[in-house]
């Protein structure tokens, strides 16, 4: 076989066999494909699409191009949880514990931030001394001892993603629905998960900005999983304004440490009471979504879902104390509360927008290599259908550096529209 070959057949829109998948795969990750083909192949696909079969087998060739983890030995069901990406989207912080605290033992493999969008891994690091590049054993002992494990991807797991990412960063190939799919798919299918909760998110905000393409996703991934032998669920969810109030990873960890402690926005606790409840019955814990749910509110009203933060964060080497007493966080040097100018509803907050402003302020990456500030971001204070008079709060920048606080406020205030007539709330899920 030949690499060129199977970029030519898929450049002419035939479909590729499993077996010409796993050589370009292969041969790509042993280096015999240089980049120039694989950014070819991945252009072919971007532009000509694969089939569901395709699309699995591409996911499996990912999956099994390192290491694979069997967590059988370790708990009974695996479930896994992903979301494909957002503006304040600091679910994992919550629902892993609350879940944990349902009594389904939860690991999970997290990402860091991709553009204007958050990753959870750069949120955790908020907490001095908390670990996030945990060895495979570290990561099974902890899971068996602790229930809970919140971590980076380890190396050796689903290398062809990694090789394959960081070619479709810089080649116009990020958003091409078969590699999403089968990048997401790969890395959860190698973790070891039994079944998956996705959290697709769609909107202004998310990779995916229309319902129609975020549901093909949503499909396609749930069908992947089928093939390869997972129970998938994919939740369809808003993403069209930040989710809850904070933009910013130590923010973001903040509103998460309030949420569990019972209060946080009414939005976010909702969203992880929902997320939580359908990982509660993957997990075979609950019956159903009723009974998850009012096992979730209890972990949270109880305590237990705040105590397995706790553990959490101890067994990862964090400092307790910073989630004991949030005002331990480090605060940014200016906090500047910018108001309304004119009165209305909310009609829209460009999720997009903020998040870009955050990273503007040093809350993400510009460049690959670009350190990350966590005392900065975005608090946002009204959400759309929000009445809002005039000079009240909108929303409070934490800058540490004036020229940029006054960017990201622009930037920002620009992404608030106002209606004079009334605007109902944006729905948390689609379906
Ligand atoms: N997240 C991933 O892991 N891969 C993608 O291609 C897009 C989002």
């Amino acid at each position: 076989m030949r690499a060129v070959d199977i970029i030519i057949k898929k450049r002419e829109k035939e479909e590729l066999t499993r077996e010409e998948i796993e050589f370009f795969i292969r041969s790509f990750v042993d280096g015999s494909v240089p980049d120039y083909q694989a950014s070819a192949f991945a252009m072919a696909v971007l532009l000509n699409g694969m089939t569901p079969h395709e699309t699995t087998d591409l996911t499996i060739a990912m999956a099994q191009s390192g290491q694979t983890l069997d967590l059988r030995d370790v708990v009974d069901i695996a479930v896994d949880k992903h979301s494909s990406g957002g503006v304040g989207d600091k679910t994992s912080l919550a629902v892993l514990p609350i879940v944990a605290a349902c009594g389904l033992p939860v690991g999970k493999m997290s990402g860091r931030g991709l553009g204007f969008s958050g990753g959870t891994l750069d949120k955790l690091e908020s907490i001095p001394g908390y670990r996030v590049d945990l060895s495979t054993d570290e990561f099974k002992k902890q899971l068996k001892e602790k229930g809970i494990v919140l971590t980076g991807q380890s190396l050796d797991l689903a290398p062809a993603d990694g090789k394959l990412y960081a070619l479709r960063d810089v080649t116009g190939t990020v958003p091409s629905i078969p590699l999403i799919a089968s990048s997401i798919m790969c890395k959860k299918i190698a973790a070891g998960a039994h079944a998956i909760l996705l959290d697709v998110k769609t909107g202004l905000g998310a990779f995916m900005e229309t319902l129609e393409d975020a549901r093909v996703l949503a499909n396609l991934m749930v069908d992947i999983g089928k093939l390869a032998g997972r129970e998938v669920v994919a939740l369809l969810s808003d993403m069209n304004q930040p989710l809850g109030h904070a933009v910013g990873n130590s923010l973001e960890v903040i509103e998460a440490v309030e949420t569990l402690k019972g209060g946080g926005p009414q939005d976010f606790r909702e969203h992880c009471l929902f997320v939580s409840a359908h990982m509660l019955v993957l997990g075979k814990r609950a019956q159903d979504l009723t009974e998850g749910r009012t096992m979730a509110e209890k972990a949270i009203a109880d305590g237990s879902a705040f105590e397995r933060l706790r553990v959490l964060v101890g067994a990862q080497g964090g400092d307790v104390a910073y989630v004991d007493d949030v005002s331990k966080f480090p605060r940014a040097k200016f906090v500047d509360v910018v108001t309304a100018h004119r009165s209305g509803s909310i009609s829209r907050i460009h999720a997009r927008t903020v998040g870009e402003a955050s990273v503007i302020l040093g809350a993400g990456r510009a460049k690959k290599s670009d350190a990350i500030d966590h005392a900065v971001g975005i608090l946002i204070h009204k959400k759309v259908g929000d009445k809002v008079a005039t000079g009240e709060p909108l929303f409070t920048i934490h800058a540490n550096d004036e020229s940029r606080l006054a960017e990201a406020r622009h930037m920002t205030l620009t992404a608030h529209f106002f209606s004079d007539s009334d605007v109902p709330p944006l729905p948390l899920f689609y379906d």
